[in-house]
């Protein structure tokens, strides 16, 4: 927080915190944020403006403040049996996490998570007063002492990001049911990124039948090519969502937002055949960056991690120098990298081939 922000009687706790800024700069290739690179077709910019077309004429009335039919097709696109009363929708899974810490975190409760993972898990844990537990993680980033950890510390939520954020690594669901018999309170299975994730691992979706404090929760901002739309959702038993009920602000999701969100599951097979692709040339680069004699995190994510670089800032900026831009977060020394398009993962492999003097 700036000085001049310090000196209004702002709260304690938010004086030493700073905002979420993963840099928005304007440059050839972008490759920083783990969008889907693929832009709506045409078939869906026509249906997206339709559907908005179709409720412009509502706009003097409340959105749907329970969203029912956004929820009954989310829950249709989950499978697994799921319905409406299984799904929650938000402004972005950010909203989603919003909402858990708000109802079953807050003062005098605890979050765990296990770093490096989703910086926003720590934020929006201290922004609601939660108190943010740091976990750790082995040295390949797996999560096997996390059941230990739980028992350890017995915190009312746990977080675990599965395809995890910055490293791309899933964790088994063998794993996620011990912490869940381990932990006291709710267990919330970030998969923000399960689309991408490579065959042969399952998601968390399977665990929900009995295990009424776990949560799942997605987002249409990655898979599904919609980041401009802010949607996030989760899977999780009907009393979660009862309770998500009393934290929600009143018609938190725009009748636009949910009409958009509608017309995008409608004709969810444009933007999950983008996925595919972005699978195949995920594996790609990870070969390509291993060949080359980087370390590369196992990825099931649209991004891939890699290092370890001495001066990882001089390698992120010579990238930027040359129109790149991609993330330098994560543990030190490594950076992320989205999968874009095969010509700006080109851009990419030219700029760091040029950097590195491969
Ligand atoms: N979870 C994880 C692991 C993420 O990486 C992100 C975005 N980077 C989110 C949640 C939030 O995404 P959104 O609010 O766009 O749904």
């Amino acid at each position: 927080m700036t000085e001049e922000a310090k000196k209004l009687p702002v709260r304690d706790d938010l004086k030493d915190l700073h905002p979420y800024g993963a840099p928005q700069l304007d440059v050839p290739v972008q490759l920083n944020t783990n969008e889907n690179p693929y832009a709506p077709t045409r078939t869906l910019q026509k249906a997206i403006a339709e559907a908005v077309a179709a409720v412009a004429g509502t706009l003097n009335r409340y959105p749907d403040r329970d969203a029912t039919d956004l929820r009954k097709d989310l829950a249709d696109y989950l499978g697994h049996d799921l319905t409406a009363a299984n799904t929650w929708a938000a402004n972005g899974s950010n909203e989603i996490i919003q909402q858990l810490l708000q109802a079953f975190g807050g003062p005098g409760r605890t979050a765990l998570g296990f770093e490096p993972s989703y910086s926003m898990h720590p934020l929006i844990a201290t922004v609601t007063s939660t108190r943010w537990l740091a976990g750790t993680r082995d040295g390949d980033y797996g999560m096997s002492t996390a059941p230990r950890q739980v028992k350890h510390h017995q915190p009312d939520v746990v977080f675990i990001t599965s395809p995890n954020n910055p490293t791309g690594t899933s964790v088994p669901l063998d794993l996620i049911k011990q912490v869940y018999d381990e932990a006291p309170g709710m267990v919330i299975v970030d998969e923000a990124y399960a689309e991408f994730r490579r065959d042969g691992t399952p998601s968390a979706l399977s665990l929900l039948p009995g295990r009424e404090r776990l949560v799942v929760s997605r987002t249409m901002s990655k898979a599904f090519a919609a980041a401009g739309t802010r949607l996030g959702y989760l899977a999780a038993d009907p009393a979660v969502i009862e309770a998500l009920l009393l934290v929600r602000l009143p018609y938190h999701l725009s009748t636009i937002t949910q009409a958009v969100a509608r017309a995008a599951l409608a004709h969810k097979a444009e933007p999950l055949a983008t996925v595919e692709a972005l699978r195949a040339d995920r594996d790609d680069l990870v070969a390509w960056l291993r060949a080359h004699a980087r370390t590369v995190a196992d990825s099931d994510a649209n991004f891939v991690l890699f290092g370890v670089f001495g001066d990882r800032d001089a390698v992120w900026q010579g990238l930027l120098d040359r129109g790149v831009l991609i993330r330098n977060t994560g543990p030190d020394g490594w950076l992320r990298v989205t999968v874009g398009t095969p010509e700006e993962t080109a851009a990419f492999k030219a700029a760091l081939t040029e950097v590195l003097a491969l």
